[in-house]
């Protein structure tokens, strides 16, 4: 009995995990997806690039300029969301936190990247909307500041629901209500 309640428990974390792993797209080259949601005030924007379609490799840096373009890259993003990501102005929404992950350009990160493997840029923001129903857009401006992006896959939840939408040049706007 408890043989089987173990087993149970088993079924029923790997069950969950499998779920909450299911990627929402595999590593493409110039595809960037987006997971934008909107609840109560508060708009998230999760970015999933692969590295190569922002930086152009997807390894630790070997060279000066190398270096210079990735944390060039870093700061970009990390100071540059609300250029990036321009929520519907009737909205009103400022942004709070913004948190940008690159293992494989982190000198310290353990353990260390191989070479040869794929590396993804991670990149999620937070705005604080004080009109959230009047939300009807928001403007990307990473096919702009990218050119390796071709394709960005967004998925957007809101309270009516979700939907899914492809931005590819020269679109650039994404519709939070269908
Ligand atoms: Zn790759």
């Amino acid at each position: 009995m408890r043989y089987v309640a173990q087993l149970l428990t088993l079924v029923t974390l790997f069950g969950a995990r499998a779920v909450m792993a299911a990627p929402p797209h595999a590593h493409q080259h110039g595809a960037v997806t987006l997971a934008v949601a909107i609840d109560g005030e508060q708009l998230s924007i999760a970015m999933e690039a692969p590295l190569d379609s922002l930086l152009g490799f997807e390894r630790a840096p070997r060279s000066e300029a190398e270096r210079r373009a990735a944390s060039e890259l870093l700061a970009r993003l990390r100071n540059g969301g609300a250029a990036l990501f321009k929520p519907d102005a009737a909205a009103r929404c400022t942004l709070v936190t913004a948190q940008v992950r690159a293992d494989v350009l982190e000198p310290a990160a353990q353990p260390a990247p191989k070479d040869g493997e794929h590396a993804d840029i991670d990149a999620d923001y937070a705005f604080k909307c004080t009109s959230p129903n009047l939300l009807r857009s928001v403007d990307v401006g990473l096919l702009d500041a990218f050119k390796r992006i071709r394709r960005i896959e967004v998925q957007v939840v809101g309270p009516k629901g979700q939907h899914k939408a492809t931005l590819e040049r020269p679109a650039r706007t994404i519709p939070m209500q269908r």
